[in-house]
């Protein structure tokens, strides 16, 4: 897979969503490309004394809907055509939810957990003074990704505040809540997922009372999906980080892993309990489990590992871990795969939620933006489910049906 541009599968999919719709290689030309890309670099003086330059991007891939929507991932392995297609799934995902924005994306090259939290401080500093002429309420618009926390947006924030000369919380989403964080923001993505969960199983009239399921992935995502797909009496059977993963036949005890996770981060794979068994990260990927839920990065579900996989309902927490390739044997063998842009759409939902209150000067409710987001979700759930057995194809194409149709109509209202 040494080849594998994840841009590709964007083309793909979206190709076959715009034949299905009648749309002309006209009407979707301007999608293949993102409207703006900026690749930046900056020194950064590190605890030793040396200076180090480091390279970040932001891509803006539509803002034919609304300003650019998206995280910036800090990763070591970050790269361009990386945040390209993560951009265009942003202007999908929040089209199929039907939120007023476009997509974007954001990376920076480096591997945050070998830097101190001054050198975290000072690249997420100078990567927003770099991005600066971009970013903005009105125009486009970070939040937290793989490798990004609540405290570096509270960090962004505070650059581009004092590049404008007075506080400006609606530049980034997925702040701390005592600067303008969502409360339910943290959690979101999560929940979306568990939402998800419960939808497909609820449609597929299997029961979720000790439903097996494996997550790959114990970060932001998966761990809050863990816990809350536990709490709704499923079995979590397995679940895993960079460190490797951990496997219970009877269901790991969710909660005590991500309070061991709190304290030792990426040290799943000393953690115990009676009846684990260490497993990798590939074995927990083709686990006898009715649910399995990819909660990393992409590419983990590809066409060396498609034709293995025993899961009968795949939720993709992450974004892009399943292949084109792949995703043609899993149909083949009837898998149902919940696709990333409605599967983890609640993160930039409750960001959404998060922007409306800023801009706005209120805050409302954990209650309340649980409710708001449900409300959004599960609907789109229902009118993706619905397109995909109308048109007899999967349900990422029936999410790409929808997502495409809203973007493609927008351009020709807006005369484009
Ligand atoms: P995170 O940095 O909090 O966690 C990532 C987790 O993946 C960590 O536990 C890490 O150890 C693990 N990991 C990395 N490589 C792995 C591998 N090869 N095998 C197993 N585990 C591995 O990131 P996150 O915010 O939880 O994001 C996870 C995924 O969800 C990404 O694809 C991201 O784009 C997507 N996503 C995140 C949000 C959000 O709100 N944070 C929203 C939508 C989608």
């Amino acid at each position: 897979m040494a080849n594998y541009n994840p841009y590709d599968n964007v083309l793909t999919v979206m190709n076959e969503a715009a034949e299905i719709l009648g749309y002309s290689d006209n009407d979707i030309a301007s999608l293949k490309h993102p409207e703006r890309e900026l690749k930046v670099s900056f020194p950064v003086v590190m605890d030793d004394g040396t200076t180090k330059v480091f390279e970040g991007f932001r891509v803006q891939h539509s803002t034919v809907r609304g300003p650019a929507k998206g995280g910036v991932r800090f990763h070591y392995a970050v790269n361009h055509d990386e945040v390209k297609a993560l951009a265009a799934w942003m202007t999908f995902k929040c089209a199929v939810v039907d939120i007023p924005y476009g997509g974007g994306k954001g990376g920076v090259i480096c591997n945050p957990s070998k830097l101190s939290e001054r050198e975290l401080h000072e690249i997420t500093k100078q990567f927003t003074i770099a991005i600066a002429p971009l970013i903005g309420p009105e125009k486009d618009i970070p939040a937290p990704d793989v490798g990004s926390t609540p405290a570096m947006m509270g960090w962004m924030m505070d650059t581009y505040s004092m590049l404008q000369g007075h506080t400006v919380r609606g530049v980034v989403t997925g702040k701390p809540v005592e600067i303008g964080g969502s409360l339910g923001r943290t959690e979101a993505t999560g929940r979306g997922v568990m939402f998800s969960t419960n939808n497909v199983l609820d449609k597929l009239g299997i029961d979720r009372k000790g439903t097996t399921v494996a997550i790959q992935g114990m970060g932001n995502v998966g761990s809050i999906s863990a816990s809350l797909l536990y709490q709704e009496g499923m079995k979590v059977v397995a679940v895993s980080n960079s460190s490797g993963g951990v496997y219970n036949k009877d269901g790991l005890n969710i909660p005590a892993i991500i309070d061991y996770l709190s304290d030792r981060k990426n040290l799943l794979s000393e953690y115990n309990e009676e009846g684990l068994v260490h497993i990798s990260n590939e074995e927990l990927l083709e686990l006898d489990v009715k649910v399995l839920i990819p909660a990393a990065l992409e590419n983990q579900i590809n066409e060396s590992n498609a034709d293995r996989i025993k899961a009968s309902v795949i939720i993709e927490a992450a974004n892009g871990p399943t292949t084109a390739e792949a995703d043609e044997i899993l149909a083949s063998k009837g898998v149902v795969l919940v696709p990333d842009i409605l599967a983890n759409a609640g993160g930039v939902v409750v960001s959404y939620f998060e922007w409306v209150q800023n801009l706005q000067c209120i805050s409302w409710t954990e209650e309340d933006v649980n409710t708001k987001l449900k409300n959004i979700m599960d609907p789109a759930f229902d009118a993706v489910w619905d397109i995909s057995k109308e048109n007899n194809v999967s349900l990422r194409t029936g999410a790409y049906l929808i997502a495409i149709k809203r973007v493609v109509e927008a351009k020709k209202l807006r005369g484009l």
